[in-house]
């Protein structure tokens, strides 16, 4: 029977191919007695599965290869490191041997008081970890119940595979790329999860925060997403299947054609030009950069070097990266934010128990209660600073003295680099970002003291609206186009230009073709955004005359009915 799904679309594109379900495993166990002469049958059979699951995640990590995200290597690690745990790879046999149970349902019960563990611990990073022993256990019963970890199932050669599953973890999203998965749903997820992070740089359409997709699917069912509109149909008609088979190659078409912009100048009709620069999370995202000849990069998210890890990576190692980045893209601009951790991105073992972590002590607020940090993350990003055009952004500022303090902050390093005879660009760039309502309403402040802004519209949208941008239940109030929004976006980008302080846009409004034209209409000329998204951007702004636009876009920003507001967008983008 043909049914639709809606749910959040966090990676564009249209996949059509037969579901795949990843199964929920340890929902499935069951329980029964072994003859005491099979205990030591059921105990080889366990420990078969320790042995297939060890390898299978040693053959992930070595296919996932050095180009992986480090996150993810460190990711397998970690699951590794859980699979020998005697917690894991003990217990469970002596319960089959006291019990007489099969290993099965001892494994899971020998989980579920690991989880239950794991949910009293205050830290919300260690807390979180519970997932990962989850799925550790998963891929040990699928290799007791015969079934490898996330194989794929046979079909025609035509026909994609759609994986179907109620998380994902970030380590079988890499995976997935080898065995040429065309898309996936989830049931749990936002839009800025690891998964649709992942899945947005492998270019894999994807739907997730569907709730009930997993029960909801068969295997080897037909499935299309639509993963620019966040749309699911299960089991569609055969009429519905052309429909978005013809849609399908028309999309890939258009992107193959979109190569063709690659060298052409980035300019609007009237001779504005229009920077468009990348978005990264690690140094190898670099090709990404690269392939698609961005006019430099407009953020820099250093967590991600940060994140799942015990250690902080040292001021060496900090340097070695910033710097191959600096010489990779020649002199073009390279802004490395200062870590922004908190909120959703904790660092390992270091985040407190906080109420509310997206209000808490995040980014800029978390560098000046750790100047030592903060210090040496700013030495890095001066000493490469010597091998590019290296710019430094600062996360989320509010006040004043969080920028005059940074500015302290950034002298001592210079001081200290001096004393050491250690080279850095003198005149380096110091630009903040825009992604909090104070700082928009109150930005003399910053054009005062800051070479640059970049407003970062994810986190300006969640605290103008008050939504937490990664919490499902209330996706659907999370609106880039809330008129209170835009008129934010808008003066920050007018006082810049009175000011003379260049502005630019790094939020994922920057990377949306449909918004393009709005922001030029703004007087926006600095976009940044997955390097995937610019030839699409690229495309609009050759298309776009910003001396029409502007009194159009003026006109739109004093309009609050929704209706009215989409139909004038509509006749702007048409
Ligand atoms: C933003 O908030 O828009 C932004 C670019 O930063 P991040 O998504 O990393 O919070
Ligand atoms: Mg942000």
């Amino acid at each position: 029977m043909s049914f639709t799904l809606h749910g959040l679309g966090v990676s564009p594109g249209i996949a059509i191919g037969t579901s795949h379900l990843v199964s929920h495993a340890t929902l499935e166990v069951s329980h029964y007695v072994i003859p005491a002469k099979h205990i030591d049958e059921e105990l080889n059979r366990f420990d078969a599965a320790i042995g297939a699951v060890r390898e299978e995640l040693r053959s992930i990590k070595y296919a996932a290869g050095l180009g992986a995200p480090s996150e993810i290597r460190a990711l397998i690690d970690v699951h590794a490191m859980i699979l020998a745990d005697p917690m894991i790879a003990s217990v469970p046999r002596q319960m089959v041997r006291e019990r007489r149970c099969n290993a099965e349902w001892a494994l899971v019960q020998q989980m579920e008081q690991l989880v239950e563990q794991f949910e009293e611990i205050e830290d919300p990073y260690l807390r979180e970890r519970k997932a990962d022993v989850v799925q550790v256990v998963e891929r040990l019963l699928k290799a007791m119940s015969g079934r490898s970890g996330q194989s794929v199932p046979r079909r025609k050669p035509e026909d994609g595979v759609v994986v179907v599953a109620h998380d994902l973890s970030p380590a079988d999203t890499i995976h997935f790329r080898q065995q040429q998965i065309t898309g996936f749903v989830t049931d749990l997820g936002g839009a800025t999860s690891h998964t649709a992070i992942v899945a947005r740089s492998l270019n894999i359409p994807a739907v997730v925060g569907l709730y009930h997709v997993r029960q909801l699917v068969r295997d080897e069912e037909m499935v299309i997403i639509d993963g620019t509109r966040g749309v699911v149909i299960v089991d569609p008609d055969e009429r519905i299947l052309e429909e978005y088979r013809l849609r399908k190659s028309e999309l890939e078409l258009e992107r193959s054609k979109l190569k063709r912009l690659r060298s052409a100048k980035s300019a609007t009709l009237d001779g504005e030009e229009i920077s468009l620069q990348a978005n990264i999370e690690l140094p190898e995202d670099v090709a990404q950069v690269k392939d698609v000849d961005a006019d430099g990069i407009g953020l820099f998210r250093t967590e991600f070097l940060f994140l799942n890890r015990d250690a902080m990576p040292d001021e060496d190692e900090q340097f070695e990266a910033y710097r191959s980045v600096a010489v990779a893209l020649k002199g073009k601009p390279v802004t490395i934010r200062i870590l922004d951790v908190g909120a959703d991105k904790a660092l390992s073992g270091t985040v407190r128990n906080e109420p509310n972590p997206a209000l808490g002590l995040r980014a800029i607020r978390y560098c000046l209660a750790e100047p030592q940090m903060f210090l040496t993350q700013l030495r890095a990003i001066l000493r490469a600073s010597h091998y590019g055009r290296v710019r430094v952004l600062i996360p989320m500022l509010v006040h004043a003295y969080e920028i005059d303090q940074s500015l302290m902050m950034i002298r001592l390093a210079q001081e200290q680099l001096s004393a050491e005879g250690v080279p850095f660009d003198k005149n380096i760039a110091v630009g903040g970002m825009i992604e909090v309502p104070a700082a928009a309403l109150c930005l003399g402040a910053f054009l005062k003291r800051l070479n640059f802004l970049s407003v970062g519209t994810n986190d300006l949208i969640q605290y103008t609206l008050a939504i937490d941008r990664t919490d499902e239940a209330v996706a659907h109030l999370y609106d880039p186009l809330h008129p209170s929004v835009l008129r934010l976006i808008a003066q920050t980008i007018e006082a810049g230009s009175r000011a003379g302080v260049p502005v630019a846009v790094c939020g994922e409004m920057a990377g949306d073709p449909s918004h393009t034209r709005l922001l030029l209409g703004m007087g926006l000329r600095q976009f940044s955004m997955h390097p995937m998204q610019i030839f699409e951007v690229k495309q609009e702004v050759l298309r776009s005359d910003v001396s029409d636009l502007r009194p159009k876009v003026a006109r739109l920003l004093r309009i609050e009915d929704p209706e009215k507001q989409r139909e004038t967008l509509e006749r702007l983008n048409a």
